[in-house]
């Protein structure tokens, strides 16, 4: 089993046995980055492994390769030497590991470290790309007891496929492989998959400590939210797909439920810059099915072999399945998986706002939408459908006008000349922009509006519960309704969409109160 290493990058001595105290139950072994010491400290590495308890791995880490080291080759050398000498008999009070640059050339000291037991982990780091990954596990290892470790910085999904492809190609080589940043993510979640190892974590919440690599989570959250521990070589991938991805709850949604009810499934966010190269990755890692986002609900469809009457009404997806592969005969076609879609924001929309409402339908409701985006689609078409009338307001009104002429409602743009129009519009007003997201709380998509306190609002944001629009809202007296109940709804048509079988309405309390803390 891969395991769970935590990258000790404290001042103090102290303070990074604090932290393996505080994730010792997720952990298997600790990094000491001996570069992120004070300088008072480093004289005191020697006993770090009988302190710490745990298999301990030896590293000073240089600028270039990342790390805070700035004196020259030589004292680095020295501090190496010293957290290694004296080797005790009992081999746990001793570095268990030693990480060692690949153009770091110290033949004494490897012979040594290699007496006493402890192995020696050859590392190559790029901060800038993937490089010649297959050429570089393969050629890293200078003695065949070491082990090769890669930590690469991948530009997009396109280089994470490649770092899986290595992988495959290089199967006899014992090798730790690190996917830095945010595109990273999911190697070092499946590092199982991947046959490293281990995959690095860092403390995250306290902000004086710096993380060990760039993008690196805490222990807690791969094992708790990405159940790292489950995770083997038959287990179903899934995932959410979009841009920037920063506030996705889907996660933790399936991923509790996939423990909950004991389903050997995984469920990870693909940030994509680029559709196609997610659904490149999708084929090799054999994802089964996923969520769509924002920016993709409408350029999914093209990709789709077959859509659902709901996505043929919106005009967006955000939800797609695999339907397992499909093999052409025409020789130098590739074989592709067969995707289809459906969407389930629309009835997790529906739902939510007449549940609120207590009402079966919405004849004889003035509404005026904002934004005209993938989640305006889902919900103007329901509006439509429950015989509701429609505003539609965006930024950009050129589209507000395209998708309002699909149902014959009327439209403009967010702007002064909309405020007339609006006020035959009042009853109810959704925001479906993501004005108002996490971080940015403080932004309102319609400053210019002034509620007169009797209008029902609805804003699909879900972080923050309280958007700066819905509190404006509130404050005149009208009553608000924000995204959470939607998404929940949402998320169980779309679980049952993908997976053929039936959500576990049970835990909705006790995943409602998770989200919202
Ligand atoms: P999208 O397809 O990218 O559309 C975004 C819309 O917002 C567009 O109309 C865009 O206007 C407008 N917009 C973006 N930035 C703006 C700005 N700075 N000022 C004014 N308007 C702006 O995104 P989406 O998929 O529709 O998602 C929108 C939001 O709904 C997200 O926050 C998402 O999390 C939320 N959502 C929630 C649920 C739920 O279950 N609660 C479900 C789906 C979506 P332009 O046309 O001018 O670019």
């Amino acid at each position: 089993m891969s395991k769970i290493c935590l990258c000790l990058t404290a001042k103090t001595i102290s303070r990074n046995l604090e932290l393996i105290e505080k994730y010792r139950k997720y952990i298997d072994l600790a990094e000491l980055r001996v570069d992120c010491l004070h300088p008072d400290e480093i004289f005191f590495i020697r006993h770090f492994p009988r302190q710490a308890g745990i298999p301990v791995i030896l590293t000073i880490r240089r600028k270039q390769d990342g790390g805070f080291y700035l004196s020259g080759e030589g004292s680095r050398v020295a501090l190496l030497s010293r957290g290694l000498a004296f080797a005790e008999s009992d081999r746990r009070h001793n570095f268990a590991y030693v990480d060692l640059e690949e153009d770091l050339e110290v033949p004494g000291l490897e012979e040594a470290v290699r007496t006493f037991g402890t192995r020696i982990i050859r590392s190559y780091h790029n901060f800038d790309g993937i490089g010649n990954i297959t050429e570089k596990i393969k050629s890293l290892r200078k003695i065949g007891d070491e082990i090769a470790k890669i930590a690469v910085m991948p530009q997009s999904l396109k280089d994470v496929l490649v770092i899986y492809r290595a992988v495959r190609e290089t199967t006899d080589t014992e090798k730790i492989i690190v996917g830095m940043g945010t595109f990273g993510l999911n190697t070092r979640i499946l590092s199982e998959k991947l046959g490293s190892f281990l995959s690095y974590t860092s403390e995250t919440e306290d902000p004086t400590i710096p993380p060990g690599a760039p993008g690196l989570i805490s222990p807690k959250e791969l094992v708790e939210k990405y159940r790292f521990r489950d995770i083997n070589s038959a287990t179903d991938i899934y995932g959410v797909v979009g841009f920037p991805l920063n506030t996705t709850y889907s996660p933790k949604i399936y991923n509790t439920v996939f423990s909950r009810e004991k389903i050997d499934a995984v469920y990870i966010p693909f940030p994509a810059h680029d559709l196609g190269y997610f659904l490149e990755l999708a084929e090799d890692l054999n994802i089964k099915g996923a969520a769509v986002t924002i920016p993709y609900k409408e350029e999914i469809i093209h990709h789709l072999s077959n859509v659902s009457d709901s996505v043929r009404i919106a005009g967006a997806c955000n939800t797609i399945k695999a339907l397992g592969t499909l093999t052409r005969s025409l020789p130098g076609e590739t074989v592709s998986k067969v995707w289809i879609g459906t969407n389930t924001d629309t009835l997790g929309f529906t739902e939510s706002l007449l549940s609120f409402l207590d009402r079966k339908h919405l004849r004889g409701q003035k509404i005026t939408i904002i934004g005209a985006g993938g989640a305006a689609r889902a919900v103007v078409s329901e509006i439509f459908r429950l015989k509701g009338k429609c505003l539609i307001l965006n930024r950009t009104p050129v589209r507000a006008r395209e998708l309002a002429l699909n149902f014959g409602y009327a439209w403009g743009g967010l702007d002064s000349q909309a405020l007339d129009t609006i006020e035959r519009y009042s009853d109810i007003i959704i925001q479906t922009s993501p004005v108002g997201t996490f971080p940015n709380i403080n932004d309102d998509p319609f400053e210019l509006y002034n509620f007169n306190g009797h209008e029902t609002v609805m804003d699909l944001i879900y972080n923050p519960q309280q958007t700066a629009f819905l509190k404006r809202a509130m404050a005149t007296g009208c009553r608000i309704l924000n995204g959470m109940d939607m998404l929940l709804r949402q998320a169980k048509y779309q679980y049952e969409y993908i997976l053929d079988r039936d959500f576990p309405e049970h835990l909705i309390p006790a995943l409602l109160g998770s989200l919202q803390k």
